[in-house]
């Protein structure tokens, strides 16, 4: 074997391992407890809910909206008569509310949906520009429950447990630290993870620590209800502490500038010729950069 064809060779077997996450021993099967009990989750923000006039729509939930479920679905997301467009703004952050969507036939009700992104820390809320609740059917039936986050934006399916709300917000905090050597390092040390979800990947791990740190912290400690010694996955929360627990703390976290809010899109304004088309059908389904199943 020539000396470059033997590097390249051992090159590529050195870097295979850091390409798959070795899969850990996980603390909890899944985060279904830390929503057990109303009294355990962080606290939602009072908040103020207006409705939008029908016919005009972020183009986040537009777009999405009129995609299809999926490959093997292809029903719109949500027909866009049924598109509710609402503003919140939390007490936590009066100043900027976020113009959130929901289809009408989705599982979470508008309090839910309200509520429970209002349990979000501000600091780690304001990282989220849009969401948009959608139904969680199957072709076959049965209900989903699952998220999907991408640039700064994500959509909820089905009756989930207000955790996800964190989850999927803590994609948005990441912005390539679960990537980094200083996480990588704290998880390399560490023999196991928060729940099994956490295996899937880098990212979805730090996801998972940033939501147990948020209910840790902010809700009751989970030590309190939970006898479990943690020390398995201590340097994994450390490092996810020492990066984002000013966004997470409710005693420091705080709203901020977040990105800019969509343009909007008024379908009945600009149909002109295209409304002597017909129905052209779905959009093709959206790949989310973190798709989630629960
Ligand atoms: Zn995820």
């Amino acid at each position: 074997m020539a000396p470059s064809t033997r590097s390249i060779l051992f090159t590529s077997l050195l870097t295979i391992p850091s390409l798959i996450l070795a899969q850990k021993t996980a603390f909890l099967e899944d985060f279904a407890i830390l929503d057990e009990k109303d009294e355990r989750k962080p606290p939602f923000a009072a908040s103020t809910v207006n409705k939008w006039d029908a016919g005009s729509y972020p183009q986040f939930c537009y777009d999405t909206a009129n995609a299809a479920k999926g490959t093997d679905d292809p029903r719109r997301n949500c027909e866009i008569a049924n598109v509710e467009v609402f503003d919140v703004a939390y007490a936590d952050c009066p100043d900027k509310p976020w113009t959130v969507c929901r289809c009408t036939d989705a599982q979470l009700s508008v309090d839910q949906m309200v509520n429970a992104f209002g349990r979000v820390p501000p600091g780690v809320r304001s990282h989220v520009v849009h969401i948009f609740i959608l139904d969680g059917s199957r072709p076959d039936g049965s209900i989903g429950k699952s998220g999907g986050s991408n640039n700064d934006r994500f959509v909820i399916r089905g009756p989930i447990d207000d955790a996800a709300f964190a989850h999927e917000s803590f994609h948005s905090v990441d912005k390539g630290f679960s990537s980094q050597s200083t996480f990588t390092d704290a998880y390399d040390a560490d023999s196991c993870v928060p729940d099994n979800y956490a295996n899937s990947s880098p990212a979805e791990d730090f996801a998972q620590l940033g939501t147990w740190l948020d209910y840790d912290i902010n809700g009751v400690p989970i030590s309190s209800y939970l006898d479990k010694d943690q020390g398995c996955m201590k340097n994994q929360l450390e490092a996810v502490r020492a990066y984002a627990t000013q966004y997470i703390d409710l005693n420091t976290s705080e709203c901020f500038d977040r990105r800019p809010n969509d343009g909007n899109v008024t379908p009945a304004a600009s149909t002109g010729v295209k409304a002597l088309d017909v129905d052209d059908g779905p959009a093709p389904p959206i790949t989310f950069e973190f798709e989630d199943e629960w």
